[in-house]
């Protein structure tokens, strides 16, 4: 099946410049080369702690930052180097959900315009079409019609959140990437955003590029689960695969930090210590060594590669 997204070899790297000329002194490796592919009705959940560029993935990929190398695949076109109007039609495609729908949300527009405006802009629908279609969006994502009317402040965060799907899916997409869409909500409002986008994927097909920093939050909705670690990919593989036996020491880690439902079973403690370090300037050799409890002297000159562990189960680690 050919994949919604196909991303090979990313990169994006930000130069640093300072004094008075603005001369380049240093680089940030935000994204230093990273590979996955999203198969239509699937979701791959991307994990890492925050400023391990998982967001600028996700920036990236919609092309709302420029790619400093590497190719987008989208329904078999790389869209990397695309003209703006030449990726017009591809953002119908690949729509996106922020974390923060207050801020994301227009606050002077009506939560009915905000979720009309897409049809609008891409000469969808007008006029009493466009109301229909944002009637049934409402309808769609647990809104009542009636609503439409109000401003996002006259709602709660879950109900902003419902707001930014609907729109969201206004024009059909068959990729939608949320980028930490439920991490500024309460536990049990979380439950029912990420429901909602599960029946969503049921009825509809849809793809998710699913953002989060921690493991728990995409246990439920993931087919498959990438981690990563300073602008790279460092464990990849099917959600039931990665969760039970996870490779990479830094999924160990996170995996630690995940409480259990069951309290006689117990996970291996083993907390991460100490912050990412800077993505200006990655350790030598593994790039986790200087907070991985296994790492040996070959760790800290030695970039470890991804290697195929069991059949679809990838992870970059001496060790293993
Ligand atoms: Fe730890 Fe070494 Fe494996 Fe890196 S390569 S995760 S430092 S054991």
């Amino acid at each position: 099946m050919t994949p919604v997204l196909q991303v090979e070899d990313l990169k994006k790297h930000y130069p640093v410049k300072s004094g008075f000329l603005r001369r380049t002194t240093g680089t940030v490796f935000a994204v230093d080369g990273v590979s996955f592919s999203i198969a239509p009705g699937e979701t791959l959940g991307l994990v890492g702690e925050s400023g391990c560029g998982k967001s600028t993935v996700a920036r990236t990929v919609m092309r709302l930052v420029e790619p400093t190398s590497g190719r987008i695949v989208v329904e078999g076109t790389d869209i990397a180097g695309l003209s703006k109007a030449a990726l017009r039609p591809f953002r119908r495609e690949m729509q996106m959900v922020f974390q923060d729908p207050f801020s994301s949300l227009n606050p002077r527009m009506s939560a009915g315009d905000i979720v009309r405006e897409p049809l609008l802009v891409h000469n969808v629908a007008s006029g009493r079409e466009a109301d229909e279609r944002v009637a049934a969006l409402f309808a769609q994502v647990g809104l009542r019609p009636g609503q439409m009317g109000n401003f996002p402040h006259q709602f709660s965060g879950g109900q902003r959140q419902r707001i930014s799907i609907a729109r969201a899916l206004a024009l059909n997409p068959r990729l939608i990437v949320a980028d930490e869409p439920v991490s500024a909500l309460d536990v049990s409002i979380q439950a029912q955003v990420i429901n909602l986008l599960m029946d969503l994927q049921r009825d509809q097909g849809l793809a998710y590029l699913f953002i989060a920093h921690d493991l728990a939050v995409v246990e439920h909705i993931s087919h498959k689960v990438a981690v990563m670690y300073l602008g790279r990919i460092v464990e990849y593989a099917d959600k039931t695969s990665l969760y039970r036996r996870p490779q990479h020491p830094y999924t160990e880690a996170l995996l630690s930090a995940v409480p259990v439902p069951d309290p006689k079973l117990k996970r291996r403690k083993r907390l991460l210590e100490g912050d990412v370090p800077s993505p200006m300037r990655p350790p030598p050799g593994c790039a986790f060594h200087t907070r991985c409890p296994y790492a040996e002297a070959r760790c800290k000159v030695e970039a470890p590669v991804l290697r195929e562990l069991a059949p679809g189960h990838v992870a970059a680690c001496h060790l293993r």
